[in-house]
């Protein structure tokens, strides 16, 4: 495949935009070559400026749980927009889609509408730290909870792929309140909450990791930290941006019946458009502004145009519950099909799966947290990246990124990409 109109497009983007992306994820410089430039999406399909069509396992980076195009979606969208894209006043949609996400997800009374996941994570912590009257937080080495300061310290996706996961810019007054542990960890976890007696707000964490490859939580894992948060009066936080309405319709509280004090969501939540949001009960979320003292607002925040597509992708979902089953079904006969290959191709790797999320590690131990994951072999992923690419088929350009199955693929396209990664093993 050719992607020579990508190419120029990309010099062209250089110029005006740093490293020609909105985002650094979409950079290509973890694998070398240079981003493909979309035209368009249909199901589970990409379409280049270079008139290729690829199978995407990207979708957005998750948000596209139907596929892309998914008409419901475009139709709300497209009629809203007729009728005004932005008011900075109330409308019945926020609470229509409020109303849809709480009967959908245990343990929330409340949830409030922000535009991205790093917003929901941010005002999250800060109703936190005011619920709570404490300042540090635990995060986990290797989970990204967005771009926020207090974030970037060991964080996962991008920031691992880049080579900062502790950015410069972030204050060392920032950075000393947030604690990090060991995923997969509860030891960890309670040592460092001995040594900070009453003084942290919250635990978060990706209750399902995703943006480290695809890792699991250990039996036992988020139980601990349920019970370590209740026994020291810390908010637990599930950070659900990447999980939430798509390893259940309530998420891992659900999946593992768990209970969570605050959720974040993002990425599904906005079925495509910019959305988070974030949720607890009554007398955590009565804690924000205008009823509490912890400020948080926003100018675009429940716009009627994210607002129309997200409720198009929840209703979708909550009215076809058995997707869940058809994506889990998918992703296992897909993990299968590659297990089987790569064996056959004397490779030596993991795959880490579970619902619809996955991902192919090139190392043979287990990969449970941070550390296991940074042992994989970068020089196979790239040559497993691009080989895909030519054989039309997208993955994130990170071997710390996890791949998303939609209902739109079809069996199909997954022996295609079978296929694919046999022929394309054969020359490691
Ligand atoms: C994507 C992601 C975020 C950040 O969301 P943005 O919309 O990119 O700001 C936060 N947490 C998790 C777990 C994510 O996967």
């Amino acid at each position: 495949m050719l992607y020579k109109r990508s190419s120029q497009l990309f010099a062209e983007a250089e110029k005006v935009i740093p490293g020609g992306v909105n985002s650094p994820v979409r950079a290509f410089k973890a694998v070398g070559g240079t981003p493909i430039f979309v035209k368009s999406a249909k199901g589970a399909y990409l379409y280049d400026e270079d008139g290729n069509r690829l199978i995407d396992y990207i979708n957005s980076w998750g948000p596209m749980i139907l596929g892309h195009a998914y008409e419901p979606v475009v139709h709300a969208v497209i009629e809203k927009a007729k009728l005004g894209t932005s008011f900075g006043m109330p409308t019945e949609l926020e609470t229509q889609i409020a109303a849809l996400a709480v009967a959908m997800v245990p343990n929330i009374d409340k949830i409030r509408f922000v535009n991205s996941g790093t917003e929901a994570c941010m005002s999250a912590v800060r109703l936190a730290r005011g619920f709570t009257k404490r300042d540090k937080i635990i995060k986990f080495a290797g989970c990204y909870h967005g771009h926020s300061d207090s974030f970037l310290i060991q964080a996962g996706s991008g920031a691992i792929t880049f080579g900062s996961p502790n950015s410069p810019g972030v204050t060392a007054g920032t950075a000393k309140d947030t604690l990090l542990a060991k995923y997969n960890n509860l030891e960890n976890v309670a040592t460092l909450i001995e040594a900070n007696k009453n003084e942290i707000a919250a635990i978060i964490v990706e209750p399902v990791a995703g943006n480290m490859g695809c890792i699991p939580p250990n039996k036992g894992f988020l139980e601990g930290l349920r019970q370590l948060c209740t026994d020291n009066g810390i908010l637990l936080i599930f950070d659900e941006v990447m999980t939430g309405f798509r390893l259940a319709a309530g998420g891992v509280q659900e999946l593992f019946n768990i209970t969570a004090d605050i959720v974040c969501f993002g990425k599904v939540i906005g079925g495509g458009l910019p959305v988070g949001a974030f949720a607890a009960r009554e007398e955590i979320m009565n804690y924000l502004a205008p009823l509490g003292p912890v400020y948080q607002a926003g100018t675009l925040s429940g716009n009627p145009l994210a607002m129309a597509a997200g409720l198009a992708m929840l209703q979708a979902l909550d009215t076809d519950r058995a997707i869940f089953q058809r994506l889990e079904e998918k992703t296992a006969y897909l993990a299968a099909g590659i297990d089987k290959v790569l064996k056959a191709n004397n490779v030596t790797f993991t795959i880490n799966s579970i619902g619809s999320m996955i991902s192919v590690h090139f190392d043979a131990a287990p990969v449970i947290d941070f550390q296991t994951a940074a042992n994989g072999d970068n020089e196979t992923f790239k040559k497993f990246f691009h080989g895909l690419l030519q054989e039309g088929i997208y993955i994130a350009p990170s071997a710390y990124e996890t791949w998303f199955i939609t209902d739109a693929l079809t069996y199909e396209d997954l022996d295609f990409t079978i296929r694919a990664i046999d022929k394309v093993s054969k020359t490691f």
